[in-house]
């Protein structure tokens, strides 16, 4: 039997300092990318050796809304040259088979999102009708699939997000905010799809999936198991179904707790 281990990247898996959160120290931590030739993300040395060992019972997909290009960077979540043989990147507008996007899959997402006609050329007049504050530091388009604003979170109200989502939702676009970053989202394009294909495509018979943001709440609803962690977005939602556990810890160490959870889940499966 196949195991799906569906995660996303960011402060789930890997964690930036500032991120990470306390009670790890600097000899536990490993680098999982790098930019400008600098360690940028990390996990701990637990986490990674988790990672790395898996059981051969366990297929890991990452699910990341980074670019392909953002998610090349990420090389600490697979050793050597072995990487996993299946991504999702641009939050599943893109599906990574050996490296490669499987292009009858982005073509099928691109025809729904020119149907519903959320597409960027759409969205920008709304986003200047409604974002005109000096708090929006800068919007940005990721690869022609969505939209993010960097935002000064020291000035941004965040009591209005309610407002932000209702109204962007009645135009096909779902809202979720990160850190800095307020990300615009087709309702087509969704982590729990392309995880499904996956699935499928690996004949796997059991999903655990791993999240912190509203954009990953569909991959956990969409697995048997899911793991949120006890910090992010997502756990701050009103309602969420049984199957999905909270993480006891914060930061890096959530990332441990839900790598444990699916070793002990391999070992259950033996
Ligand atoms: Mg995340």
């Amino acid at each position: 039997m196949t195991i799906l281990f569906a995660s996303d990247l960011d402060q789930t898996l890997i964690y930036s300092r500032r991120t990470m959160g306390s009670g790890v120290s600097e000899e536990e931590l490993r680098e999982a990318e790098r930019i400008d030739g600098k360690p940028h993300s990390f996990m701990t040395s637990k986490s990674q050796s988790a990672l790395w060992n898996l059981d051969s019972s366990v297929c890991f997909l990452p699910v990341t809304t980074r670019t392909q290009t953002q998610y090349e960077r990420v090389t600490g979540i697979y050793e050597g040259n072995e990487r996993p043989r299946f991504a999702i990147v641009a939050n599943g507008a893109v599906i990574l088979e050996n490296g490669e996007p499987i292009k009858e899959w982005s073509d099928d997402i691109r025809k729904r999102c020119v149907s519903r006609k959320t597409i960027i050329q759409e969205l920008k007049p709304e986003i200047e009708r409604y974002f005109t504050e000096d708090w929006v530091v800068s919007v940005r388009e990721a690869d022609d699939w969505f939209v993010y604003m960097i935002l000064d979170r020291e000035q941004f109200p965040e009591e209005n997000m309610e407002f932000y989502q209702r109204t962007f939702r009645e135009i096909g676009w779902s809202l979720s905010l990160q850190g800095r970053k307020l990300y615009f989202m087709p309702e087509s394009i969704t982590k729990a799809a392309a995880m499904e294909y996956v699935k499928k495509r690996i004949d796997a018979t059991y999903v655990v999936a791993a999240g912190d943001s509203l954009l990953d709440m569909c991959l956990l609803e969409n697995a048997d198991l899911g793991l949120l962690p006890a910090h992010g977005e997502a756990v701050q939602s009103d309602s969420f179904s049984g199957h999905i556990e909270v993480t006891e810890k914060k930061g890096i160490k959530a990332g441990e707790e839900i790598l444990e959870k699916v070793m002990s889940i391999s070992r259950e499966f033996e």
